[in-house]
């Protein structure tokens, strides 16, 4: 009696130690340095005319920078006319800005600043866009490259990845300049030709840069956007890319005799190619709490509160749940693994052919704690001594840096984007795709992704699909945003 007394005594404690500790924790719980940019003063927003601005960015949507697959098909002259465009359409900031045009078309700019001693900063938009798919033109409302403007937006392709955000740079520095305004730091505007194709162009312009001797403060580029409905606080939030995966694909090749099918070994090159696939596949990454994600979330449950807030401040008891959660959705736990996507399969070229060679591609995103020689070690070991070859199809792109969340740079790109949407959660983000600022990391302090665009999760389809539009109100919101961070940062 005496002894099982002690033993229910000794597990209300432990429950009670428990339940004190899980509530002390959530009391306390902020989320780990994220500065909230609230000591940063705003310098004021330029006048500018919206409506010009508007015609602006329908003309820019007609000019066809289109990159292909392959690039040979590029009609080049097109760049130049863009070239042209903005060189007529911006007389004060090309006044302003010494203007190099690298010869694949990549555009820098350069507004020099007064203090050298500062480091100075980077706008980037690339001038590309990417062709609309054959057969869907006819499900566009307005055609895809005649700038159509209606229903409070430009239609067409490009007016949001990243055209919007190419005139609204260009429209915010006219208007600095036109009325006046002469930075301290200097400013480089960066606009690849092919991001859309590889960002070769903005690899040039960073060894130019640090050629030149350029180090910036920070780098800012397309990436994340203003999220009107995120998940957790069903609420806006501003997300910041402070980091972008890795980008790999493996390819998994099968040799085998061959020969006719009427008489098949019990393994032919298919199979053994089948097995090796599916053991890759099998062997995923485990989803983890850590990076730019767990920053996101620790930021979005902080505002949430209730149970969210206390499994997130309590990830020592709440952790396997957690995990499983993010797990649940394909396009949450992304930002928490590496992922492994098969996507091409190649066998013989004719049904009743016996491969001699089979081959499967397979394309990883790679977080940005892991590398390319993880993914392979973890492929090889998936394989065992199957005989399959693994090799890249080409040289990955390793994941970039982790940008911080509390440094010079990221305050002013909070304060300058938190100014228009004060109600907003401020969030790290992992950008699951490739932008051309991963480029800028050896010559830029931190590299941050975001357009304050107003977007839903269902309008993020857009992007690459039918019916791109930029409406006139995020339009507005991402010229003011451009000017009041750079007359900002850079004044
Ligand atoms: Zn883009």
């Amino acid at each position: 009696m005496g002894k099982r007394r002690t033993i229910l005594i000794g597990g209300l404690a432990v429950i009670a130690v428990v339940a004190g500790t899980v509530a002390v924790r959530t009391a306390t719980f902020a989320p780990t340095d994220i500065a909230d940019g609230s000591d940063v003063r705003l310098a004021a927003t330029p006048t500018y005319d919206l409506q010009a601005a508007v015609v602006h960015l329908s003309a820019a949507a007609q000019i066809k920078t289109i990159s292909h697959q392959n690039a040979a098909q590029n009609d080049i002259a097109e760049w130049d006319r863009l070239h042209s465009w903005l060189a007529a359409t911006y007389p004060a900031t090309h006044r302003a800005m010494t203007r190099t045009i690298l010869p694949n078309r990549t555009l820098i700019y350069h507004w020099p600043g007064s203090d050298t001693s500062l480091a100075p900063i980077i706008v980037m938009a690339h001038q590309d866009v990417v062709p609309v798919t054959e057969g869907t033109e006819a499900d566009w409302k307005y055609p895809p490259f005649a700038g159509t403007v209606a229903e409070q937006a430009v239609w067409g392709r490009g007016t949001v990845d990243d055209k919007g955000s190419l005139i609204g740079l260009f429209e915010a520095l006219e208007a600095l300049a036109a009325q006046g305004f002469q930075p301290k730091r200097s400013i480089y505007l960066v606009s690849g030709h092919d991001e859309e194709a590889g960002g070769a162009g903005a690899v040039g312009a960073a060894a130019k840069l640090k050629a030149d001797g350029v180090r910036a403060l920070f780098t800012l580029d397309e990436g994340s956007v203003v999220l009107r409905d995120t998940p957790v606080i069903n609420g806006p939030a501003i997300l910041i890319g402070i980091a972008e995966k890795g980008y790999a694909t493996l390819q998994v090749t099968a040799n085998a005799p061959g020969g006719h099918s009427s008489m098949p070994p019990a393994e032919t090159g298919v199979t053994t190619l089948a097995r090796a696939v599916l053991a890759i596949a099998e062997s995923p990454f485990p989803v983890e709490m850590r990076g730019p994600g767990a920053a996101m979330v620790e930021s979005l449950a902080a505002r949430k509160g209730g149970t969210t807030k206390m499994a997130v401040a309590n990830q020592w008891l709440f952790s396997p749940i957690l995990k499983r959660q993010l797990a649940a959705s394909p396009s949450t736990a992304a930002a928490f693994h590496t992922t492994i996507a098969p996507t091409m399969l190649v066998g013989s070229p004719k049904e009743n052919v016996l491969p001699q060679s089979a081959t499967a591609l397979i394309n990883y995103r790679i977080a940005p704690w892991n590398k390319s020689a993880d993914v392979m070690a973890r492929a090889k070991a998936a394989v065992g001594d199957a005989p399959v070859e693994l090799s890249w199809v080409k040289p990955p792109n390793e994941p970039s840096r982790v940008s911080s969340t509390s440094s010079r740079g990221w305050r002013y790109v909070v304060a300058a984007a938190r100014a228009d949407a004060p109600d907003a959660v401020v969030a790290p983000f992992l950008v699951v795709a490739a932008t051309d600022s991963r480029s800028m990391e050896s010559i830029s302090q931190d590299v941050y992704r975001f357009m304050p665009m107003h977007f839903t999760l269902k309008e993020t389809a857009m992007i690459h699909g039918t019916n791109e539009h930029m409406k006139v109100d995020s339009f507005k919101r991402m010229i003011d945003f451009y000017a009041r961070l750079i007359a900002t940062s850079a004044g």
